[in-house]
């Protein structure tokens, strides 16, 4: 039986929905409709000028429609009289190919196809700053190594607890939260899931953090690299596949405890990185965070080469323990249903084609690493990891011509402004020539 919000609204005492979706930038766009038109809106969806958001369309095209999944329901822990919608985009009575959440279903769909189910947990790493986000909003928090700092943690207890209790409330399995290793910047974690669920969550909780920041006066951003010498906001995503309850990637007998077909799907994800990049490191500002120089705490703990290892944090993807790995690459800017899907569309491919990883590296690569191996550095900056997304055929068969044009289009945009901007760095350097 199909999910009736309207009986729902009932139940859980709504007063209105927020039917929301995200752009290809992963900017959270909703209208919030009341109980009494929800009926119709579950049906058709809530209208929307597609152009005004991050999306390639025209001001001219017709509507689109968001058409709310009742599965995705979720109360605002801060607001209970309204139930968060996640929307799949319809256009002229058809999916809209572009559609993030809409790639990611089918992409899972051809993994179904496969007789895979991927299931991923994410670790959302953010900064708490002034309103302003100049600045972070803690004064007292200047230690040179902040990493796991129990007084900073617990000056931030209201903001940090809001969010967790929340999290407990909704049933995500909320396990840990922690200090960071920047001044300002903060981690939480709860269960990985359902790949879609997972997203939906990220999306959730990026929403989350900020509306209680903000309640507390403070601006939470995932911004990639918002200060320069501080380590970034990362955002790993640990991925394993799964046939019913067992889990594909696990073999006693293999390297780590880690499957052959987990060691294809590592190759797919090492062979597509440079044009993943484009996907998981969406921002001209994504590339300070992966090709920065040590911060002061010593490490970036961000990758900057196309690697992997076992339990070392300076490579691109980490095996942690047997069953699963944790890809490093991904940013707070990554569009949340994009990164599950990217990454899929990646290990299917290396699946498909049993691709070799090459050899696991477990060298320290921030200090060894260029000088020992000649080990692949990733994109430099987004116009180098765009160029890759559209020379690679293979994602762009599996994420769809229509989504990669798109998506390169607008995102030349961004590099385009980005480079008709003068900075104060090139005039220093410059101006005596
Ligand atoms: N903030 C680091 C990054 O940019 C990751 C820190 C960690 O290992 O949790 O990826
Ligand atoms: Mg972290
Ligand atoms: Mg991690």
């Amino acid at each position: 039986m199909a999910i009736e919000l309207a009986e729902k609204a009932k139940e859980l005492g709504l007063k209105y929905f927020l039917i929301s979706y995200t752009d290809l930038f992963g900017s959270q766009r909703a209208k919030l409709v009341p109980a009494s038109a929800i009926t119709r809106m579950q049906k058709d969806g809530a209208g929307f000028a597609g152009f005004a958001t991050w999306l390639d369309m025209s001001p001219a095209d017709s509507d689109m429609f968001a058409v709310p999944d009742p599965a995705s329901l979720t109360p605002l822990p801060w607001k209970k009289d309204v139930g968060w919608l996640a929307s799949d985009l319809y256009m002229d009575g058809q999916k809209v190919e572009q559609g993030p959440r809409n790639i990611l279903k089918r992409v899972m769909e051809q993994a179904v196809q496969a007789g895979f189910q991927m299931k991923s947990g994410v670790e959302c790493e953010f900064f708490l700053t002034l309103p302003d986000g100049t600045e972070i909003s803690d004064k007292l928090d200047t230690a040179a190594k902040p990493c796991y700092d129990a007084g900073a943690l617990m000056r931030r207890y209201d903001v940090i607890t809001e969010i967790c209790d929340s999290m407990l409330e909704l049933g995500w399995g909320a396990y840990q939260n922690d200090h960071e290793d920047a001044n300002g910047q903060f981690e939480m974690n709860w269960n990985y899931d359902d790949a879609l669920i997972t997203a939906d969550r990220h999306v959730f909780f990026k929403f989350m953090a900020k509306s209680i920041a903000e309640k507390h006066g403070l601006r939470a951003t995932f911004m990639p690299k918002p200060f320069l010498g501080l380590t970034g906001s990362g955002c790993h995503s640990h991925v394993s596949l799964w046939k019913g309850e067992e889990n594909l990637f696990e073999d006693e007998a293999g390297e780590l405890g880690v499957s052959a077909l987990g060691y294809n799907f590592i190759g797919g994800v090492i062979q597509h990185a440079d044009a993943l990049a484009a996907i998981t490191n969406p921002t001209v500002n994504s590339y300070k965070r992966i090709n920065a120089p040590r911060t002061i705490s010593g490490a970036t703990w961000a990758p900057n080469t196309v690697t992997y290892s076992g339990n070392n944090r300076t490579h691109m993807i980490r095996i942690p323990e047997p069953g699963r790995f944790e890809m490093r690459l991904a940013d707070g800017a990554v569009n949340p249903y994009l990164l599950q899907a990217s990454i899929l569309a990646a290990g299917l491919d290396g699946i498909a084609k049993k691709i070799s990883p090459g050899k696991r590296l477990d060298i320290n690569m921030y200090i060894d690493g260029h000088t020992v191996t000649n080990a692949k550095r990733l994109p430099l900056n987004l116009l180098d990891a765009l160029r890759a997304l559209e020379a690679s055929a293979t994602l762009t068969s599996i994420l769809g011509q229509s989504f990669v044009s798109a998506y390169t289009k607008l995102k030349h945009g961004e590099w385009n402004a980005y480079a008709a901007h003068l900075s104060e760095w090139e005039r220093l350097v410059t101006l005596d020539c």
